[in-house]
């Protein structure tokens, strides 16, 4: 599997028909003709806690909006964080509490009715966690903003700045997969790149694959996005950088990595190539 040439793209295939929707992070809700309030509910993770949750929310003609549901790393409990609707039900936030509270499997309920000009923000739960890990997002053109005013300051050294960060992020990244998991190479890149699309970052396909490099297509990346069609040449120095860095762990040699098509100069995708050096 490892040595040799070796084109991927046949067993990626089938990746091209699956369509991918959004997913939302609990955060804000816009609500000026309704009346939203936030819930958290902890429950006992047994099979139709959640259902006698939701049943009793809309048995008071109480209706769902936005939500998440976890499961704790234990396994023996579980979270719902929801925005609710309550402006068609004859209860009070208190009235939701004390029946959520009577409830056997039910273990814990916290609610709020801050609501900031018409706008619900999630008031209820910190940290932020993906993965059991501590994380905090950044909109898309905030990033775009902050890269921006790098190239406006520094020049072209912000490119080196930027390409440096993604090969200390890479490399993290790597050492930390390489530790923990025990398989082929190719998965190792596998599983980081199929991270990179749960955490929103872009959705990457290996296209080819060998010992001496890969040739990747990565489209919606979140460093080029904001620059699409506005810049003459390809434009990511962040995750070329993270490429470096994993490819650099991953095949245990130096690597340069080539953004040869950008979204930022006009193509349908950002293309990397990825060759070992020496
Ligand atoms: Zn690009």
């Amino acid at each position: 599997m490892w040595s040799g040439r070796m084109s991927v793209k046949g067993l990626n295939l089938g990746k091209e028909y699956v369509k991918l929707n959004p997913k939302e992070v609990l955060c804000a809700e816009y609500c000026p003709d309704s009346k939203l309030i936030e819930i958290s509910v902890k429950i006992r993770n047994i099979p139709g806690a959640f259902t006698t949750v939701i049943k009793t929310l809309y048995e008071r003609k109480i209706r769902l909006c936005s939500g998440f549901h976890t499961v704790s790393r234990e396994g023996d409990t579980a979270l719902i964080g929801a925005f609710i609707d309550i402006s068609h039900s004859d209860v009070q936030a208190k009235d939701i509490v004390r029946e959520l509270e009577s409830l056997d499997e039910v273990l814990e309920v916290n609610v709020s009715e801050k609501v900031f000009n018409s706008m619900i923000i999630d008031s209820l739960h910190f940290p932020l966690l993906v993965s059991g890990e501590r994380s905090f997002t950044f909109r898309v053109e905030t990033f775009g903003s902050i890269v921006e005013s790098l190239y406006e300051k520094f020049g072209t050294g912000a490119a080196v700045v930027l390409y440096q960060m993604g090969v200390s992020a890479g490399e993290d990244k790597a050492r930390n997969v390489l530790n923990n998991y025990r398989m082929d190479k190719l998965d190792v890149l596998r599983l980081i790149l199929a991270e990179r699309t749960a955490k929103g970052w872009c959705v990457a396909e290996v296209e080819e694959f060998n010992d001496r490099g890969a040739t990747l297509t990565v489209r919606e990346l979140f460093e080029c996005l904001p620059f699409k069609g506005r810049k003459e040449e390809a434009f990511s120095q962040f995750f070329r950088g993270y490429l470096a860095g994993i490819f650099e762990n991953i095949l245990n040699t130096s690597v340069s990595v080539t953004e040869v098509e950008c979204i930022a100069k006009g193509d349908p995708a950002c293309k990397f190539i990825v060759q070992a050096r020496g």
